[in-house]
């Protein structure tokens, strides 16, 4: 269903799987896990081993009747010293003891186990699966080191997830009610008594052995319990002269196939949350605590995944008074690998807003900057009402913004979407004009400005994704602007738009840098130069342009 499931696998609010705060809710509805039962008085405690007074002792010494724990029993025990000390006493009490705390024990021991006739497996299967779990468990826990020590502290780890055998939700939660519906009997019917068909035997005479002399048929069942599925652990039973009596080994094939049927059903379930596949543990966290802190209400599932980014949509909660949440949000989580971060670090690296910061950080730290640029770029935009998302909240690498859509469906790109010839040249105006108020008033270049960042809603145009948004001043930021240009005047110029300008006319036309040359390879050219004239400045002076000239004017500072 492509959503994030709540730990305990179930919503509250009649949406299964949502990741809601309803799981919260049911959480603190659990029963506690201990029943603390309130400890009797001190007397009654005393009473329990007879050293303290009967009520109907009688009457005891003075000081006795003032006793604020009342009268001690003098009769309670009634017998000599040497009857205390007598080892004789003591072993009979002991005894009659342990017959009261385990009367169970001498009958089991003498009763069927031995006689063979109606064996009493009853509790054998539930010994079975308590033991099958803890083997899950352990052996889930072995895979955590073995995971540990491969991942150490490296920054690309692997999971052996997959591979666990206890679903990490059963581990902790008991709530798990739908895996006990389907794979278990229904618990409120009583079982049907099982009749085995007195039929089959082999031998002759008094060596006639029928198929349920035990030793025969406990052996044989021992050894079909290799067909069980391979990941169903047998322990090593097999080799040893082992023997299962039917009703046992029954109850460990049924619970092995709906082992297999549950942990291929928990496998499959995962495979298509993508939520759950595309962020870390620690990103679930961040992600729980927006949900259970209420500035968001359920997180619906997954947008879009991609290389460096994954998006969800959200529905945006209310807990915060001093800020209106959207009643949709997109939620953008960043992610890198070392490769990604390589090809992207030309973006950041130069950029000098960032450049003091960058050589002192590590590579989950650059991430969080990835998100931050996002957020101080896309609130630039917003404050010269560009048509963007809104910033809801930065918490670490995850960017809460507005949902550009409605009722969870986001805003087709422009390249997916079908405008007539009117709407087409509507939106070319509208993406020239917001491309010179970024250059202009945002001092901004997009960087990454194409028909895949751009949205139609609303019957316009919203830019996308400018995390790797850079200051024209960057070292290469004129460089990035010609090609938004190239991308933007061949999207419309296919599209059918006759006024659209040629990709070194909006070059000009958005930076009023007037560059005359004819041709691309001398246009690039120049854009070159003017950018190395910065960097000599940068040198120079110590300091950047806060602007590119205008042709032939002298450069304006920053001061
Ligand atoms: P990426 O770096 O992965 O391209 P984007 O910011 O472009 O990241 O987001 C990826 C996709 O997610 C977009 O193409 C768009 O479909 C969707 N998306 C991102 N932000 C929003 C938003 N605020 N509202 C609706 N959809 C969004
Ligand atoms: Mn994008």
């Amino acid at each position: 269903m492509g959503s994030l499931t709540a730990a305990d696998g179930k919503g509250q609010r009649g949406e299964p799987g949502r990741f809601g705060r309803g799981s919260v809710a049911a959480r603190s509805r659990a029963p506690p896990l201990l029943l603390l039962r309130r400890r009797p008085p001190l007397h009654a405690q005393m009473d329990s081993v007879g050293v303290a007074a009967a009520p109907d002792a009688g009457p005891g010494p003075a000081w006795q009747s003032k006793c604020p724990w009342g009268a001690p029993n003098t009769a309670s025990i009634s017998c000599s010293l040497a009857e205390v000390m007598s080892e004789q006493l003591a072993k009979e009490l002991q005894l009659e003891e342990e017959n009261a705390a385990f009367p169970e024990v001498v009958a089991v021991a003498e009763g069927p186990f031995i006689t063979g006739e109606n064996i009493d497996t009853s509790s054998d299967l539930m010994l079975a699966q308590m033991l099958q779990m803890e083997f899950d468990r352990e052996y889930d826990a072995q895979l955590r080191r073995e995971e540990r020590k491969i991942n150490g502290d490296s920054k690309v780890s692997i999971s052996f997830e997959n591979y666990r055998k206890v679903h990490p939700y059963d581990s902790d939660s008991s709530e798990d009610e739908v895996d006990w519906q389907d794979t278990r009997h229904d618990p409120y019917r009583a079982d049907k008594p099982t009749t085995t068909p007195r039929k089959g035997f082999i031998g002759k005479g008094k060596d006639i052995t029928t198929k349920h002399d035990e030793v025969v048929c406990g052996r044989k069942n021992t050894a079909r319990m290799e067909n069980f599925a391979p990941e169903f652990q047998v322990g090593d039973g097999i080799g040893m002269d082992l023997k299962l009596s039917n009703q046992v080994f029954n109850a460990l094939k049924q619970h092995a196939y709906s082992e297999e049927r549950r942990s291929a059903r928990l496998h499959e379930k995962k495979e298509h949350s993508t939520a759950e596949k595309a962020v870390d543990p620690k990103t679930r966290l961040l992600l729980y605590k927006m949900v259970n802190a209420g500035m968001l209400e359920t997180i619906t599932g997954c947008i879009s995944t991609g290389k460096e980014s994954v998006v969800f949509h959200a529905y945006g909660g209310n807990a915060s008074e001093d800020k209106v949440i959207p009643p949709e949000c997109a939620i953008k989580v960043f992610k890198t690998t070392l490769n990604e971060f390589k090809n992207r670090d030309k973006y950041i690296k130069d950029d000098y807003r960032f450049k003091d910061r960058f050589s002192k950080l590590n590579p989950r730290k650059i991430i969080r900057m990835w998100a931050e640029k996002e957020m101080h770029n896309l609130t630039r935009m917003q404050n010269a009402g560009i048509p963007c998302p809104e910033v809801v909240i930065l918490k670490k690498h995850v960017l809460v913004m507005s949902f550009i859509g409605q009722d969870q469906i986001p805003a087709p790109k422009l390249k997916d979407v079908t405008l007539n010839s009117e709407d087409m040249k509507k939106a070319y105006y509208q993406v020239l004009n917001m491309m010179q108020q970024l250059y202009k008033e945002c001092n901004l270049v997009h960087a990454d400005l194409s028909e895949y960042n751009m949205l139609w809603h609303d019957g316009k145009v919203w830019l996308i994704d400018v995390s790797q948004s850079v200051e024209p001043t960057h070292p290469h930021g004129l460089e990035f602007l010609f090609r938004d240009c190239r991308n933007v005047s061949q999207f419309f110029q296919k599209g059918g738009v006759a006024e659209a300008l040629n990709e070194r006319e909006l070059f000009n036309a958005v930076s009023s840098l007037n560059i005359t040359a004819d041709n691309e390879v001398d246009f690039q050219a120049e854009i070159e130069a003017l950018e190395k004239m910065n960097e000599d400045h940068v040198q120079n002076h110590g300091k950047k342009l806060s602007m590119f000239s205008s042709d032939g004017d002298p450069p304006i500072y920053d001061e």
